[in-house]
């Protein structure tokens, strides 16, 4: 960027004085090049995929001096109330209650988007908090793991995340794609 100001040249030379510093620093300590320490984090270890992929206890965290979210200082709502069953039995003033979630207690709103695509699809409203109902979906996933097992279709050997004992049909790529195209 080109400047007249003569104070924006000064940052400038000051930048490109301090820049080889630092660099020079952080290869010293083995930093440069890496992601930027987690003790910089805004959000909690518990907060992000993180725990989701390498779950940890809060005193291992806390250990590091890594951030741990707590609902200690989150407001207090108390919400007792529960869902009604039926969908077709809700207006949009729903979107103005809070619910307690079935599983947790935690409090948790449906949004007026929500509710338009849960009438749309006639689906019935969430009982549990979004948390919860994430949970739920990750612990249907199949483990981030793979073994040998040979292709259904054609026995060809392959590696997948569907355990050997699991019954369904499990597809090498060719015969995969042949079944879908
Ligand atoms: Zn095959």
């Amino acid at each position: 960027m080109l400047s007249n100001n003569h104070d924006e040249a000064g940052a400038k030379e000051e930048y490109e004085i301090l820049v080889p510093k630092v660099i020079n620093q952080m290869r010293k300590t083995g930093d440069w090049g890496r992601y930027l320490d987690p003790i910089l984090s805004l959000m909690g270890y518990n907060e992000t995929l993180a725990q989701e992929y390498f779950p940890s206890l809060e005193s291992e965290i806390r250990g590091k001096n890594w951030n741990w979210f707590t609902t200690e200082n989150e407001p207090k709502i108390k919400a007792t109330t529960r869902v009604p069953e039926n969908i077709n039995e809700v207006d949009e003033t729903i979107c103005n209650e809070i619910f307690a979630c079935r599983a947790t207690g935690k409090a948790y709103k449906i949004l007026l988007q929500e509710l338009k695509f849960y009438k749309l699809m006639s689906l019935p409203l969430p009982s549990r908090c979004p948390e919860e109902r994430h949970k739920e979906r990750l612990n249907k996933r199949n483990p981030r793991k793979l073994w040998p097992r040979t292709c259904s279709n054609c026995g060809v050997r392959i590696e997948t995340n569907f355990e050997p004992h699991r019954t369904e049909k499990v597809l090498c790529e060719n015969c995969y794609l042949k079944q879908i195209y």
